[in-house]
């Protein structure tokens, strides 16, 4: 400040005081629509951004119109109160994208999430005697009919339940698990970290791609709690290999007088196999397979919200529950609101793959996809001009969610690749990032030298959006 001549000061057309913004028709509109004190910020922020260039001379005072400002200011508040979690088109070919939010829930669970959300509910109050209730209550019945198990709980997601399992039921001892087993999902859920944590003594046994049953046999000792196997959800070890059946280790563990513990990760409730997908063990056979308890994700092939289901021996059950950290990795009302219609759906086996949007999603019909694809491919190409092209393709889904990882549903959709070669890998991540610039970003896969849009997530209902705002693309 001192540096500055006042002579200088005076000679220099200023920027309008924040004050006489204000007061304008146009900013008090945006104080109306966004609050004073939000409006405020952004008009001083405009303003702070315009001073480095007017210092260094690249601006001058005289060249800012009042519009200008005014339409920046808007521009930084709608930006401000713009949702930061956004709808998007998985057109990845992954149904179960962790990224992009796993399941899509069937209407049933929406609209009781949105009743849990308004209206106070029975959430731990017990409706016939009028004293507390248990939150588990809501759901626990319906779990055990659709697994076969004694009881159940409800944490916040699988890694959860693995976590709350293993501290309540072997604290302190050894949990044996098979090299084979020894899992990282995705976003840090790594085996051998998580029974650190629960403060267990991971002992592995076998080798990465064969164990036998005399491994576990050997490795058991006094210290033991748990004989454990986990889902190999998201690789498949294959060729010159060898793992021992759940049941196989579960009547070893019941031998030596030792719980078994399966984390089946995706868990699905039914035999997918009745709509020709590709068999994944249900909890129903892994329960009955003797397994002690069994953990597993809601928002994987169940279907449901995220969620992690601990099903298994009543007084297994009951100790997991009296676990202090039981507390903190509970579910809250929104969780359960919604998994309990989805659960539900199970109910009615024959409406299943019409209401459960996942296994809409799995077993939409080629067909469906092709024609969608042969429909869009003109529009697109239309945006798109001469410089691309835009070509229907058949193509592979996944399940995904680490669910079925080397199993493939075919698929149709659309493949973009330049017409001129040159710099193709610039060009395609250049139309990935207009893609994502759309008012409702489209998410798409590369591979091959190309853009895939597989549409076995776009259903009917969502088409019409899809293609309106293709236009934004020229
Ligand atoms: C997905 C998965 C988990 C983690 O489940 P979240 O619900 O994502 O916490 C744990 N174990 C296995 C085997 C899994 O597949």
């Amino acid at each position: 400040m001192t540096a500055r001549s006042p002579a200088v000061n005076a000679a220099t057309p200023r920027l309008p005081s924040v004050d006489k913004l204000l007061h304008t028709p146009a900013l008090q509109a945006l104080q109306q629509q966004y609050g004073t004190s939000s409006t405020t910020d952004a008009v001083r922020q405009v303003l702070e951004g315009l001073r480095p260039a007017l210092r260094d001379g690249s601006l001058h005072a005289d060249q800012v119109t009042e519009t200008a400002l005014v339409q920046a200011t808007a521009q930084r508040l709608t930006e401000r109160f713009a949702p930061r979690l956004r709808s998007v088109f998985n057109l990845t070919g992954t149904v179960l994208h962790t990224n992009l939010g796993r399941a899509l829930l069937p209407q049933e669970a929406v609209d009781a999430v949105v009743e849990a959300l308004t209206t106070p509910a029975n959430l731990e109050y017990d409706l016939d005697t009028g004293g507390r209730g248990d939150r588990d209550d809501l759901v626990e019945q319906l779990v055990c009919e659709l697994t076969g198990a004694e009881a159940a709980t409800i944490v916040n997601n699988n890694a959860a339940a693995v976590l709350l399992a293993l501290s309540t039921l072997a604290a302190g001892q050894e949990v044996v698990v098979s090299r084979g087993e020894l899992v990282e999902i995705g976003g840090a859920f790594r085996i051998p970290d998580i029974m650190k944590r629960a403060g267990c003594q991971l002992v592995e046994v076998g080798t990465t791609n064969r164990t036998h049953a005399k491994d576990y046999a050997e490795a058991v000792t006094d210290a033991t709690a748990l004989l454990m196997k986990v889902h190999t959800s998201n690789y498949a070890v294959m060729g010159f290999t060898k793992s021992v059946s759940d049941a196989e280790v579960t009547a070893m563990a019941h031998e030596r007088g030792l719980s078994m513990l399966v984390d089946l990760g995706s868990g699905t409730l039914v035999d997918l196999r009745q709509w020709g997908l590709p068999h994944e063990v249900t909890v129903r056979e892994t329960v009955e397979a003797g397994a002690d308890i069994v953990t597993f994700s809601g928002d994987k092939l169940l279907g449901g919200p995220q969620a992690g289901i601990i099903v298994g021996r009543k007084d297994l059950i009951a100790k997991i529950k009296k676990n202090p950290m039981k507390r903190a990795l509970r579910v809250g009302k929104l969780t359960l609101a919604a998994l309990e219609p989805t659960l539900r759906l199970y109910l009615h086996p024959e409406k299943l793959a019409e209401r459960l949007t996942t296994l809409r999603l799995f077993t939409r019909p080629p067909a469906d996809m092709q024609a969608q694809a042969e429909a869009l491919r003109p529009q697109l190409q239309d945006v798109l001009g001469d410089a691309w092209v835009v070509e229907t393709a058949a193509m592979h889904s996944q399940i995904g969610s680490g669910a079925l990882p080397v199993d493939n549903l075919p698929s149709w959709g659309l493949k973009l690749y330049p017409a001129s070669g040159k710099q193709a890998g610039r060009q395609l991540t250049q139309l990935e990032a207009r893609l994502r610039a759309l008012p409702r970003p489209v998410i798409g896969r590369l591979h091959d030298d190309a853009l895939w849009l597989d549409l076995r997530c776009l259903e009917a209902p969502a088409q019409p959006q899809f293609e309106q705002q293709l236009h934004a693309l020229r």
